[in-house]
Order: structure tokens, then C-alpha cells, then sequence
């Protein structure tokens, strides 16, 4: 064990519980990753049980310059909690109170280390709903989320975390405890300083509490699965159906490649010859519910549609899901590794970006499979490669670029939800312009002057 790491582990005894610090190996090596394959070690854990002692840690790591890097679940898949410059993890994971959930006012108050599924479970069992869907919901945590802006395939017509978090109690890496924002629904009372620590991915304030907004839950719901041969026809249809009026809860795309991904993994039946599968969900109101599945129906015939299903029961509306939902493990199970992108396009701009990926794709000779959530311009392009391969992984690094390049010149962004962290930091340059990402740095400096909180994530500061 290094002196740096016996001494810091010896020195965060002295500040909290002995129990809730680890130093040995073992330890720093579960800690030293995320969703991603990046890997750093930290020298040491501290796991927090209240914002007093996340308040003690951080005034300690402020007066000796020690790196402290948040952690949640470690579901991240932008490297945010790999602690790239050692020093703390700190994690929050063992803070999971769901302290108040208010139906009077549709409001609930939640510790960081929430599980989101527990949460969503708990929600609706008091009967309201709280939408924010990232498909990693049995595992991470609301803190995470709220640190990277997470969203899901409800984000077109709900909205993400943002939307959800009306207050936060953070503490500053002085070791001050601040709370913003509360219950209320309008407040324009001095800056939105919540807002300024949603999605700051670790690097402002650690939250040790939060106030999310709920909604009543929708009585009804109903799925549809629509097959194209054409995907000028599917990208058509997204757009008639929003023209038209209908806001869908949810409305993800699948391409070819990933139909074939889910066709070698599971054998669904899906014909491997359709060009493009869009998902789509409409809740609400039961006549409202009809009206839209309806006014669905028709575009996508319009358009052309090769096979369109509405699921009747509940095993059917799963059956409907499970070629989305297999994506994953059927890319995971297609090569050795994936490398998962998280380009965000205005929604008009998904037939011309997925045309861009395919592109590139045979330009760098490379699988891309492209799937995600056409309704709101959130895509995930999944290039299938293997790491051991150098020569293959200079062209994924290329094709990444490439990717990106396309994404901004179609008036996009880098991420639609997963955060820069450290692997999309290189990118930052060309989604973010010199005059705004010294705005950012003057910002993190004011907050932050010994830059302790998640030092080299998002920007090289
Ligand atoms: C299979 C899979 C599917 C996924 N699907 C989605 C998806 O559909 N949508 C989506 O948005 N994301 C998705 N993700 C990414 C990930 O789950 C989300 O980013 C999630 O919000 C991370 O939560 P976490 O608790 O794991 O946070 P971590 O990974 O531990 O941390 C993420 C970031 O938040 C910071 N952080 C964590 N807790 C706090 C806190 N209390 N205070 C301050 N900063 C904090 C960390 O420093 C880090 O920068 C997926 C991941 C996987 C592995």
C-alpha cells in the first residue's frame, strides 16, 4: 500500500466512522471504475451517511488539496466517478432515505443514494408517477442521475431529471451546506441555482438531498410496434405523428443493424429485411389513449408501415418491448466490445444524422448500430469492435470523431444524456466554444478554488 493512500485512509478515520473507510486493495480496485471500461484507482473510500459528514470530508480534502470524486451506483458511462486523479471516492450510495413523499403538494424529498426503481416503485405506489426512465434504473441512483441530467425514452413527452428537480441540498467543497429551491413550483427568486448544480456531474457540490416534482400516474397506456421497410418511411412517421398533434410518451428507433443484433441473439421473428422498428407508447386519459393510438395507426400506414401491432394485455405490451429492451446484451453478445455513443440532434434532423452514421460506418468499416429515442433526437450509435485490436481501434476512434463533426454541423450536441466526464472531454472543443467553456471554468474556480470535486472531468481544468 502507498504512503499516500495509508495516510489518507488513516486521516478519513479520524473523521468518520472507521467502518465506513477502505483502503486495501481490493477495495480501491471495485472503486476504480464505471460503466465505461475506464479505470483509475482511489486511495481511498469514504462512504458518507450524512451531509455533516460529506461536509467533513469535503472541508478536509479542500485544506490538503486531496481530489474527491462522487459516486453513486457506478453506472455512469462517461467515466464521471472513476477517480482519474486518485485521491477520495466518496460514496453516497448508503444515503437512501426516501424521506417524505408529499401528495398534497405532488412533491417528494429523497437522499442521493435512492435506487431510481425503488424510488419510481414507491411513487407509484402512493399513486403518482415520477417519470424520469434511464434503462439503468434498477441500479443507479437519483443522486447520479441528478449529477448527470439522466433521461430515458419518457423524455419526449416528459421531459429528464431536470424537469423533476425543484430543490437540493449540496454541500460546497468549502464544506458548507447549502439547500435551494424547495416545493415550490414557481420561484424566481435569485439565480436557479439548482439548475446550475443539475447535471454539473460531480464537479460543483456533492447532493446530499433533493426535492422532486410528481405527477399524477396516467390510468391508461397503450403500445404499439411499427415495422418499415423504409427508413425514410419510419423518420416520416415520427414526424407526422408529432405534426399531428400527438404527443407520444414514448417513441424509440431501432435500425437494421440492431434488428439483426436482436434477430442473432433472441430469434423474435422480426424480418431482418425492414429498414427501421419504432416503439411507441401514448398514456393518458383511456379516450384520449384510443384517439392517439389511432391517429398512430394511420400515419404509420401513410407511411407505409409493414406490420403494426397493438399490444392487448400486459404480457403483449411486454413481448413488444423486448426486441428494445434486448439491444444491449444483443450488442454485447455481437463482438467483444462496444463503444456506446449518446449524440443529441434537433428531432428534425434523425433521418439526415442516422444517414451521417451509416455513413461513416462504411467509410471506417466499422459496425454501427444505431438505435434510441427518435422523439426527441437522442440517439445511440454502437460501434461494435474489439479493444484488442489497435489498428480497428484507431479507426473507432476516428469514426467517433466523425460522428460527433456530424452531429454539431446538424445543430446537435455531444450528449443527450450520459455527460461528457472524461470520454467525450477531447470533443469538448467542438460543441462548446472557447468564450463558454471559460465561462464554465470561472464558475467551477468560484465554487471551487483548490479544484478538488472531480478535478479533470468535463474540461482539462
Ligand atoms: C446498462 C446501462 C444503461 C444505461 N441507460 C441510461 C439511460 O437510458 N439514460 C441515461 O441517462 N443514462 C443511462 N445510463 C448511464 C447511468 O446509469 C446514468 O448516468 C446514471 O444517472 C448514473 O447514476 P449512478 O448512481 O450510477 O452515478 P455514478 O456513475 O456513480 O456517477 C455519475 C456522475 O454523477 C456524480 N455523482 C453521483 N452521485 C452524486 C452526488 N450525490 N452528488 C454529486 N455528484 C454525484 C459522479 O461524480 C459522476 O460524475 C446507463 C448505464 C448503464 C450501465
Amino acid at each position: 500500500m502507498g504512503t499516500m493512500t495509508r495516510a489518507l485512509g488513516a486521516e478519513l478515520r479520524r473523521i468518520l466512522p472507521p467502518a465506513q473507510v477502505m483502503d486495501s486493495i481490493e477495495d480501491r480496485t471495485l472503486y476504480a471504475y464505471d460503466g465505461t471500461s475506464i479505470k483509475a484507482l482511489p486511495d481511498a473510500i469514504a462512504q458518507a451517511r450524512s451531509a455533516a459528514e460529506v461536509a467533513a470530508v469535503l472541508r478536509f480534502a479542500t485544506e490538503r488539496e486531496v481530489p474527491v470524486v462522487p459516486r453513486g451506483a457506478g453506472t455512469g458511462l462517461s467515466g464521471g466517478s472513476v477517480p482519474a486523479q486518485g485521491g477520495i471516492a466518496l460514496v453516497l450510495a448508503g444515503m437512501r432515505n426516501i424521506k417524505e413523499i408529499d401528495t398534497g403538494s405532488m412533491m417528494a424529498v429523497v437522499e442521493p443514494g435512492v435506487i431510481t426503481g425503488i424510488f419510481q416503485k414507491a411513487v407509484e405506489d402512493a399513486g403518482m408517477f415520477y417519470p424520469p426512465d434511464p434503462a439503468s434504473l434498477n441500479y443507479c441512483t437519483l443522486g447520479g442521475n441528478i449529477a448527470e441530467n439522466a433521461g430515458g425514452p419518457h423524455g419526449v413527452k416528459y421531459g429528464v431529471t431536470k424537469d423533476y428537480v425543484l430543490g437540493l441540498e449540496v454541500v460546497l467543497p468549502s464544506g458548507d451546506v447549502v439547500r435551494l429551491g424547495g416545493k415550490q413550483i414557481k420561484n424566481v427568486t435569485g439565480y436557479n441555482l439548482v439548475q446550475f448544480f443539475v447535471g454539473s456531474e460531480g464537479t460543483l457540490g456533492v447532493i446530499t438531498e433533493a426535492t422532486l416534482r410528481l405527477l399524477p400516474k396516467p390510468p391508461a397506456k397503450k403500445t404499439m410496434l411499427a415495422i418499415f421497410d423504409r427508413l425514410d418511411g419510419a423518420a416520416e412517421a415520427v414526424a407526422s405523428i408529432m405534426a399531428g398533434g400527438v404527443i407520444p410518451a414514448t417513441l424509440e428507433i431501432m435500425d437494421q443493424k440492431s434488428i439483426h443484433c436482436v434477430e442473432d441473439y433472441l430469434k423474435l421473428g422480426l424480418p431482418r429485411d425492414a429498414e427501421a422498428i419504432l416503439l411507441i407508447e401514448v398514456d393518458g386519459m383511456p379516450v384520449a389513449v384510443d384517439a392517439e393510438a389511432e391517429v398512430i395507426g394511420r400515419i404509420c400506414r401513410e407511411q407505409g408501415v409493414k406490420s403494426f401491432q397493438t399490444a392487448k394485455s400486459k404480457q403483449e405490451e411486454e413481448a413488444l418491448w423486448k426486441a428494445r429492451r434486448s439491444i444491449s446484451p444483443a450488442i454485447s453478445a455481437a463482438r467483444p466490445s462496444k463503444i456506446g455513443e449518446d449524440i443529441s440532434v434537433p428531432r428534425s434532423a434523425i433521418p439526415a444524422m442516422v444517414r451521417e452514421i451509416q455513413r461513416i460506418a462504411a467509410e471506417y468499416r466499422l459496425p454501427i448500430v444505431i438505435f434510441g429515442h427518435a422523439g426527441d433526437g437522442n440517439l445511440h450509435p454502437n460501434i461494435l469492435t474489439d479493444r484488442r485490436d489497435h489498428q480497428e481501434m484507431e479507426r473507432v476512434e476516428q469514426a467517433i470523431g466523425a460522428i460527433f463533426e456530424a452531429a454539431v454541423k446538424l445543430g446537435g450536441t455531444l450528449s443527450g444524456e450520459h455527460g461528457i466526464g472524461l470520454s467525450k472531454r477531447p470533443y469538448m472543443d467542438l460543441a462548446v466554444s472557447a468564450p463558454v467553456q471559460k465561462l464554465m471554468a470561472d464558475l467551477k474556480r468560484a465554487v471551487d478554488p483548490k479544484n478538488i470535486l472531480n478535478p479533470g472531468k468535463i474540461w482539462r481544468a
